[in-house]
């Protein structure tokens, strides 16, 4: 059919302009209509009100093809998806009698008597068909209605409840979108990189920046920046013959700085690499608490590569596990001394052929005058550490998170340096 439609999500509940949920649901639906290739400008949240979400609706229709509404389809009086179609397409609702009979079974055969007013989730109007929803009793509508100019209007509605919902859009809508709409498809391909900046990769790859099919976009990630490749085709295999010259091209510019691509974790990434080279790996954490560890951790299989780490929070703890107390003496214990010291002590302790430390500043109060976002994270592998030092605050949460993505990252480029 065409190659633009436009798609667009309404979701409705006063839960959600309240904050009290979270719209998980036209996250949902916005991550899958790309490989639709469907375009997405509006998503809109709308309580229970059924003139501002008739409005809400009229609106949508007015430039977008293909509405998609989540919530309102329970059975009480606040809810009012149904009504507010009916109003925008000026059809009257009537009871739907093979609907209600499924409903009347629905509840009998839970044992429950059927409660009158749920009659309202068996309604239809004469443009609307009725989406089963086996995990609840709401069944969704697809409605469909030429423009008195001619194109057809889409309106599908669905109900609130993410596990109903995904079942819904799994099973019933998008096999019918997928249908409806031929076989334009989008392949995306996330290149990840680490150490350089966001700016500085977007000078690198300005001559590609320009490319309409395959796109090419740049994202600040936690773990990096992030290349994203897309690419519309008829089919997924075309799609990804287009992405192939591209990611070839950004992989010769990028070179080393790429550690992954798509679903890849930096911790997976560098396990892989260790087990590759047979090497081991312990830590010794300061201001990150274990949270090194514990990314590491994260990865199954790193039994065979991680021997351990140390949660050396105080000055005697670290002392304690042989860390210099000159040094500490000398430097204090936010330096990259002491941090380098925490790598080669962690690394004799567990016998390790890799040891990585972490000290710093998680905040919001400085310690021994040194500032919230002070950092220093080292790796020694037997000859002397190597240490990356940096200030950066944005919240104690992120400055350990910071902390213990700049410490796979550094050894990760001492594992390309040395082995
Ligand atoms: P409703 O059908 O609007 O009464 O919604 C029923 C329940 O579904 C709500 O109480 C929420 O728990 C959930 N829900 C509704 N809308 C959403 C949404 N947009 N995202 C996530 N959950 C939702
Ligand atoms: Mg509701």
């Amino acid at each position: 059919m065409l190659d633009c439609m436009k798609a667009e999500i309404v979701s409705v509940g006063t839960e959600i302009l309240l904050g009290e949920i979270l719209d998980t649901n036209a996250q949902y639906i916005s991550s899958r209509l790309p490989a639709l290739g469907l375009d997405l400008f509006y998503i809109s949240k709308v309580g229970d009100n059924l003139g501002r979400l008739t409005d809400t609706i009229e609106k949508a229709l007015q430039r977008s093809d293909i509405v998609i509404t989540t919530g309102g389809l329970g059975p009480t009086e606040d809810d009012l998806t149904r009504e507010a179609i009916a109003e925008a397409f000026g059809e009257e609702m009537f009871v739907d009698p093979d609907a209600e009979s499924r409903l009347r079974q629905f509840f009998e055969s839970r044992g429950v008597a059927f409660p009158e007013r749920n009659v309202k989730q068996a309604m239809l109007i004469p443009s609307a068909m009725a989406l089963p929803n086996p995990r609840g009793t709401a069944p969704g509508w697809w409605v469909e209605k030429n423009r008195p100019e001619g194109e057809t209007q889409y309106v599908i509605a669905m109900p609130g409840p993410p596990a109903e919902m995904t079942r819904m859009w799994e099973q019933e809508v998008e096999p019918r979108l997928r249908d409806m709409l031929g076989a334009e498809v989008l392949v995306t391909r996330t290149l990840k990189t680490i150490g350089v900046g966001e700016s500085h990769i977007d000078e690198m790859l300005s001559p590609l920046l320009k490319s309409q099919n395959p796109t090419v976009g740049i994202y600040a990630k936690v773990d990096g920046v992030h290349v994203r490749l897309g690419a519309k085709a008829a089919t997924e295999e075309a799609a990804r013959e287009l992405i192939a010259p591209a990611e070839e091209e950004v992989r010769r510019i990028l070179g080393d700085i790429l550690w992954g691509a798509d679903d890849d974790s930096l911790e997976g990434v560098l396990g892989e690499m260790l087990d590759d080279r047979g090497l081991t790996l312990a830590t010794m954490e300061s201001c990150t608490g274990g949270l090194l560890a514990s990314t590491i951790t994260d990865v199954s299989g790193s039994s065979t590569y991680f021997k351990g780490g140390y949660v050396a929070y105080t000055e005697r703890m670290k002392q304690m596990l042989g860390v210099s107390a000159e040094l500490i003496e000398t430097h204090g214990v936010v330096s990259a001394e002491v941090a380098g010291d925490m790598a080669r002590a962690a690394r004799h302790g567990l016998d390790a052929d890799y040891g990585m430390g972490v000290t710093g500043v998680a905040g919001p109060d400085e310690l021994e005058g040194k500032p919230p976002g002070t950092i220093h994270v080292a790796v020694h592998d037997g000859r002397a550490p190597e240490v990356v030092s940096y200030t950066f605050y944005q919240g104690r949460m992120a400055t350990k998170r910071r902390a213990v993505t700049t410490a796979l990252f550094l050894l990760r480029r001492s594992l390309l340096a040395h082995h």
